[in-house]
């Protein structure tokens, strides 16, 4: 993938596994998928990361079909920032190649079990990436990278009231506000 990364389970420790903290007993001791729970006695579970240090307290581990699942949507998401950040058409407009691009995204984060709505880091306001509001980001915060979206500009809640009105668009709500 990304030549940042040394491997793909280097991706997925970066990406997709949540804080130790977070995890069930079963999960950081590798006795189930961290992802989808199949008992690891049940199904093939390959380690996700290796931390010689605290092997006996944290070796979570992942089922083949959830590994594969979520390195696409990692791809997926890369395949679009970088398209979109290389594409002339792309600076004012979304291209066909954008969105056959975001399509796959969509479908690729449906297929590792992610909401269908995401939210854009800017206005975190919510949408579906099927709708093409929302494009691929990632940004660096704290010591990590991190994948996200934002909404193709402007942000909906940055469009003043009296001109969604001369424009006909709807009236912005913030998420969770009713009309
Ligand atoms: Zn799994
Ligand atoms: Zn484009
Ligand atoms: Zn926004």
């Amino acid at each position: 993938m990304d030549a940042q990364y040394e491997s793909d389970t280097q991706l997925l420790t970066m990406h997709e596994v949540p804080p130790a903290s977070t995890m069930t007993e079963a999960q950081r001791l590798g006795e189930c998928c961290l992802w989808c729970d199949v008992s690891a006695a049940r199904v093939e579970c390959g380690p996700l990361y290796t931390d010689e240090r605290h092997a006996d307290v944290l070796r979570p581990m992942a089922c083949d079909p959830c590994r594969t699942a979520r390195l696409d949507y990692l791809r997926t998401h890369f395949e679009c920032r970088l398209h979109i950040d290389d594409c002339e058409c792309c600076v004012t407009t979304i291209c066909l190649d954008a969105v056959a691009l975001v399509l796959a995204h969509a479908v690729a984060r449906e297929a590792a079990g992610k909401p269908d709505e995401v939210t854009c880091a800017h206005c975190h306001g919510a949408g579906p990436l099927k709708d093409l509001t929302v494009r691929p980001v990632m940004w660096e915060g704290g010591s990590s990278l991190h994948c996200g979206y934002l909404h193709l500009t402007p942000c909906p809640s940055a469009i003043p009231a009296w001109l969604r009105e001369v424009a006909g668009l709807p009236e912005y709500l913030e998420p969770g506000e009713t009309p």
